[in-house]
């Protein structure tokens, strides 16, 4: 029944992130509809007990490809870029938004660490699957990202929480070398 209730939320959440809050280069939601999407999810995750995961996702030396070919080649690079990305984004309820900039994140309701990080990793991969040339020395476009996840019913819940946890860890994606997936719950467990 939880669950039941949590999927009608997800997909009014989507159909809200669909109308006008939706990026025009990407194609995938805006911020402001990630932000629609994810005040709803939270009223509803708030009292089900279930995991949610966040994957934020940054292109990798972005800057040094617009320098290389300019920034028409850069955009059209970054819309297959999320194509890539949504192609991976599949399971009702699981959404995706250009959070900004070469930057998207992936919401993923209901789901835990594992399978979050594998999806992340089916996204990284998928980019590097387009074999878009990259600028020296890089070889392909490629995308770097963090994972994190929390259940919502937990007393410091809060999904900026959850977004900024994410962030942390694909800015050690970054610092590791980049075109990586890093899970905040996997470093957490590596320190214990
Ligand atoms: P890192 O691997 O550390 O993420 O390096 P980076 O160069 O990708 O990161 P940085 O934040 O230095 O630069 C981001 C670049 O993304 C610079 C900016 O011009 C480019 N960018 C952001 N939004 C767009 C866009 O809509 N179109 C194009 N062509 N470029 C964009
Ligand atoms: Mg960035
Ligand atoms: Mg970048």
């Amino acid at each position: 029944v939880g669950r039941q209730k949590l999927q009608r939320t997800v997909q009014r959440s989507q159909r809200l992130a669909k109308m006008a809050l939706r990026d025009p280069l990407t194609r995938v939601a805006n911020r402001d509809g990630l932000h629609r999407a994810l005040e709803l999810l939270q009223k509803v995750q708030g009292d089900m007990g279930f995991p949610m995961s966040v994957v934020f996702l940054d292109a990798d030396h972005f800057k040094r490809y617009n320098d290389a070919f300019g920034h028409l080649k850069g955009d059209a690079c970054l819309a297959a870029v999320a194509a890539a990305l949504s192609g991976v984004v599949r399971r009702p309820g699981d959404f995706i938004a250009r959070y900004g900039g070469e930057e998207f994140v992936i919401v993923l309701p209901d789901t835990g660490p594992n399978d979050a990080q594998a999806l992340a990793e089916r996204a990284r991969d998928a980019v590097m699957r387009l074999r878009i040339e990259a600028a020296a020395p890089s070889r392909y476009v490629t995308v770097s990202a963090g994972c994190a996840t929390a259940t919502p019913s937990s007393q410091a819940f809060s999904i900026d929480m959850l977004v900024e946890t994410a962030d942390a860890a694909l800015y050690q994606a970054k610092a590791a070398g980049r075109n990586l997936v890093i899970s905040a719950q996997a470093m957490a467990a590596a320190v214990m």
